[in-house]
């Protein structure tokens, strides 16, 4: 085969001149590592995930890349916009960056968990948005721990109507937070559970109390995006 004629401009294809493996994960300039310095300062992001106390009862433990919010005189956020770019507009090559990164920063968990599973949407949502953002982070990250991914231990039970989302942050996280665990799939005793932002800490305490109800585990989270509360306190794993 005519490898020249099949990939004209070369395999992998290169973008004006760099390989995508040279590329900043997250600003797409050229770069060698995953991501480039710069994007790490300004998404506060460090190598691998950092952990913090869990805000809801319920939680074993709290993992999460970077905060949600940084220093505003940083400019934007580079990993909060790539995030927001997959989410909202779409745009599939970001989720897969997204998630080739979480899975990467999720190595030091390797042993501590034996199953991934991630926070579900309601059937309506999903069929309007197409895809769960959660998922495309959990699979890398359960294929990188060398772990089971279990997309449907967990079922979504209410969609709220768009006239809900114009409560308080709060009320609209109470009125969504309902799930329940499957009753024929067995919940392993380690699950770590993800998510993309958390911002409340209400989904993913209503999510493990319906692991926890199906059986006696320990939930662990691990989300890109932490809304930390003031005084949040941070410890690299
Ligand atoms: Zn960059």
């Amino acid at each position: 085969m005519d490898l020249a004629r099949v990939f004209p401009a070369g395999f992998p294809p290169r973008i004006r001149g760099v390989a995508p493996y040279h590329r900043c994960l997250l600003c797409a300039r050229a770069n060698n590592t995953l991501v480039c310095t710069r994007c790490r300062l300004r998404s506060r992001m460090g190598t691998s995930l950092r952990s913090t106390s869990p805000p809801q009862t319920g939680l074993a433990g709290l993992y999460f890349l970077a905060p949600y919010h940084t220093n505003q005189a940083e400019g934007s956020n580079p990993l909060r916009d790539t995030l927001l770019r997959f989410k909202y507009g779409g745009d599939r090559w970001s989720g897969r960056r997204l998630g080739k990164l979480f899975a990467d920063a999720a190595r030091p968990l390797h042993g501590s968990v034996d199953a991934v599973t991630s926070v579900p949407l309601h059937p309506r949502r999903l069929r309007r948005r197409g895809f769960n953002q959660a998922c495309w982070l959990a699979r890398p990250l359960a294929s990188s721990l060398g772990v089971p991914w279990r997309p449907r231990l967990l079922r979504k039970l209410t969609d709220p109507p768009p006239q809900a989302r114009c409560r308080s942050r709060l009320q609209r996280a109470r009125s969504d937070a309902a799930f329940s665990a499957s009753a024929i799939l067995s919940v392993p005793s380690r699950v770590l559970l993800v998510d993309d932002v958390c911002t409340t800490g209400i989904t993913l305490a209503a999510c493990a109390a319906a692991l926890r109800s199906r059986a006696d585990c320990k939930v662990f989270a691990a989300v890109l995006l932490l809304v930390q509360s003031p005084g949040t306190a941070m410890r690299a794993l």
